[in-house]
């Protein structure tokens, strides 16, 4: 019987895992098929509180792995398959491996969609990115596209046009999801060149570790042409992960779990962190901090019936 199991080691899950491993609960942290999380897929980051020249991602999770484990937290790797969350205690299923839990704190994140290319898997974190807030600033001076037709196509073009020289605004349709009040701000923008219908063929050059350009086709005269850039944002939406949950916890209807009073999820016991319920910032601090207050949450929720 565990205290309490936590789905995810990313920066949410970890930060959980500190807590409640120094309020002596034992966590029991499963790893899924990513360990480390999204910041172990990224190179520098430089918006983390404490460390004034940055740190490398993977080096930052990496550390955060540590200071969990010294506290006394359990990882497991395998991903959740299953959940029983009818009665308590909470019965967590990893493949052939089902775990009792007295609290369960969800640190699952949110996946960013990518177009599918190889290319653009192997530069994430090398030119390649998918959040304008985390390496904007890495564009200073520099022509870079996103891509996408939604409201955060648009709004990630206008935030970065105050660093890169130029944006170009990549989009398979003439015709864009985003809110009309979005698209004029952005059309109104002389940094931001709208590129449509165009579907990205390519990204090159993994052979050199970065980003060069882009192969683009018409989607209407079928005629390819190549962009240079030395940056792509890849803005076309996240996919939180919470299959598992559906039907038990309660989502929005784009799936993110809905939290209140904090961490708490609709069962008492079940607690939600990071980017798993947070469409909205999805940053390394703000996941921590989510992290933190499950962990706070659930050590409370464990006194109050004497459970520990
Ligand atoms: C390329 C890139 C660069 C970034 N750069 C920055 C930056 O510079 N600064 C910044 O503040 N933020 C940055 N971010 C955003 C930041 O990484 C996220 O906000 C943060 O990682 C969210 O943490 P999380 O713990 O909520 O989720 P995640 O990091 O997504 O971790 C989710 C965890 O849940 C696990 N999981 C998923 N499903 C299951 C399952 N079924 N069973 C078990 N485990 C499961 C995964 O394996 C993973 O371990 C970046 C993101 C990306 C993709």
């Amino acid at each position: 019987m565990n205290n309490v199991v936590i789905i995810g080691s990313g920066c949410a899950g970890l930060t959980a895992a500190i807590y409640t491993g120094r309020a002596n609960l034992k966590p029991m942290v499963i790893d899924g098929h990513e360990p480390g999380g999204q910041l172990a897929i990224t190179t520098m980051v430089e918006n983390f509180p404490g460390f004034p020249d940055g740190i490398l991602g993977p080096n930052l999770i990496d550390n955060m792995r540590k200071q969990a484990q010294r506290f006394g937290a359990e990882f497991k790797s395998g991903a959740i398959t299953d959940v029983d969350l009818s009665k308590r205690p909470f019965k967590i299923t990893a493949g052939n491996e089902t775990h009792e839990t007295r609290a369960l704190i969800v640190a699952s994140g949110a996946t960013a969609r990518l177009l599918g290319l190889e290319s653009e898997r192997k530069l994430i974190g090398y030119g390649v990115s998918t959040c304008a807030t985390c390496d904007g600033y890495f564009c200073r001076g520099k022509d870079i596209a996103v891509v996408g037709g939604g409201d955060s196509a648009m709004e990630e073009a206008n935030f970065l046009s105050r660093f890169a020289s130029k944006v170009y605004l990549v989009h398979r349709r003439n015709e864009f999801r985003a809110s009309k009040i979005m698209i004029d701000r952005t059309r109104a923008n002389e940094k931001i060149q709208f590129l449509t219908p165009v579907v990205v063929e390519e990204i090159s050059d993994v052979s050199k570790g970065g980003v060069e350009n882009m192969t683009l086709r018409n989607a209407e005269t079928n005629q390819a042409s190549t962009l240079p850039v030395s940056g792509i944002f890849i803005a076309i939406g996240h996919v939180p992960n919470t299959k598992v949950f559906r039907g038990k916890l309660d989502m929005d209807e784009n799936g993110y779990l809905i939290t209140r009073y904090g961490s708490q999820t609709k069962i008492p016991g079940v607690f939600a962190a990071g980017d798993v319920q947070d469409h909205h910032y999805r940053q390394a601090v703000t996941a921590a901090g989510s992290g933190c207050m499950a962990a706070i949450d659930a050590e409370k929720f464990l006194e109050m019936r004497s459970a520990v």
